[in-house]
């Protein structure tokens, strides 16, 4: 049965595309393929506590195709030395050393103080990187702040390193930080992404602010640091309902619409649980035709991806303003929910809900935009917050003519 849907999704997918593309289609719109990455990752280059030598490992061997480190402020392409200060640390460098050898590890020992000098990107690279298998993009994450509210975003596939741009509100502080990246990617003339990190951390960035943005296509709808509030609390609302007001705004004033992102911002690699920012909460899955950041961020800019907190899917697709979604696993059991936003309504709702491993979802000129949220019986192994089930989510549809 299962089977059946996907061989009838992808018949119509290909003849669609031929006849849509004709003679002088391009090649690369057939043979879409998956790829699960995470795009926000911390290491000894700034508040992580492991080398990112190790973290890539990790990564690399749960399944994972592309990985962006993301540490505040800083490109790992200097000379960096950090002092493995305490006992945590020292045990880590010991691994550290025992796994890579003298001949890989740079450190010097003096009294007692150790002393290590961090890989750049372009050494450790070539350890990891694989065609259609492993790909590491250079990224950071842009620290800012504003009276004292953390405004931090996530600059991807840079070729140089955004400093803070600083600003007079909330607003500015993020506008001219997209702007510092948009001006590069015009400089260098590739593809370059920025998204919004946690809005709830700290509760900085409000749906106003972000409303105010111009040129913005991403925020993490789900970041998996123990201190981002996901869920809001008693006076703040969850980052999925701020996603979907964001995009009635975004949609009824003419903007593109706001795709979601999940992410690990791990930074904790030794010390598991809800008080920790740990690996493999939350990522992405992108269908593209190659796995270079060219083809990545170009899908993503399509909506051409979900945001997972542990449901993978085997397709999601769009076809003739049709959702189409499909669940990998079989064992556990799921519900499919298309949530949308009429033309002239101010708030989403529950379109259809339903059970099983398929689900599908027509729109029609009347809606705003629809999305699914994929919701499993399984409970997430490392939790943060009381989020009972594992998630996924796809990405905003807008219908077209
Ligand atoms: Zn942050
Ligand atoms: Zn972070």
């Amino acid at each position: 049965m299962r089977h059946c849907y996907r061989v009838q999704i992808t018949l119509c997918f290909f003849v669609l595309l031929f006849t849509a593309c004709g003679p002088s289609g391009s090649p690369d719109e057939i043979n879409q393929n998956w790829y699960k990455g995470n795009l926000h990752t911390h290491s000894f280059w700034s508040d992580g506590d492991e080398f990112p030598e190790v973290i890539m490992e990790w990564y690399k061997e749960h399944g994972y195709h592309f990985v962006a480190l993301t540490d505040h402020n800083i490109l790992a392409n200097k000379e960096h030395w950090v002092e493995m200060k305490d006992s945590l640390r020292q045990a880590t460098f010991q691994r550290y050393l025992d796994k890579y050898g003298n001949d890989w590890v740079d450190f010097k020992s003096d009294s007692g103080r150790i002393m290590v000098k961090l890989k750049t990107l372009d050494q450790y690279l070539s350890l990891f990187q694989e065609k259609e298998r492993f790909l590491i993009l250079p990224a950071e994450e842009i620290s800012d702040s504003y009276e004292g509210k953390p405004l931090h975003l996530n600059a991807t596939n840079i070729e140089q390193l955004i400093e803070p741009q600083g600003g007079s509100s909330v607003v500015d502080v993020l506008q001219r930080n997209i702007n510092a990246l948009m001006e590069q990617r015009e400089t260098f003339g590739k593809p370059m992404l920025i998204h919004i990190n946690h809005p709830n951390f700290y509760f900085a960035i409000t749906i106003e602010d972000m409303i105010a943005l111009q040129g913005e296509q991403f925020f993490e709808v789900y970041n998996g640091h123990h201190m981002v509030y996901n869920l809001g609390d008693s006076m703040h609302i969850d980052t999925e309902t701020m996603w979907d007001q964001i995009n009635i705004a975004y949609l009824t004033s003419g903007k593109p619409p706001l795709y979601g992102l999940a992410t690990d911002d791990s930074h904790n690699y030794h010390t598991f649980g809800n008080r920790w920012s740990n690996s493999g909460r939350g990522w992405i899955n992108v269908q593209a035709d190659s796995l270079s950041p060219e083809s990545l961020i170009r899908s993503m800019e399509q909506g051409r991806f979900y945001a997972s907190t542990g449901v993978e899917l085997v397709n999601t697709e769009v076809i003739e303003n049709t959702i189409y979604v499909e669940i990998a696993d079989s064992t556990n059991s799921y519900r499919v929910q298309f949530i949308g936003c009429l033309k002239d309504d101010s708030k989403t709702r529950i379109l259809k809900e339903e059970s099983g491993y398929q689900a599908s979802y027509k729109l029609n000129s009347d809606h705003l935009f629809v999305r699914a949220k994929i919701i499993s019986s399984k409970p997430p192994v490392n939790p943060i917050e009381n989020m009972p089930y594992e998630l996924a989510w796809t990405q905003p549809v807008v219908f077209s003519e």
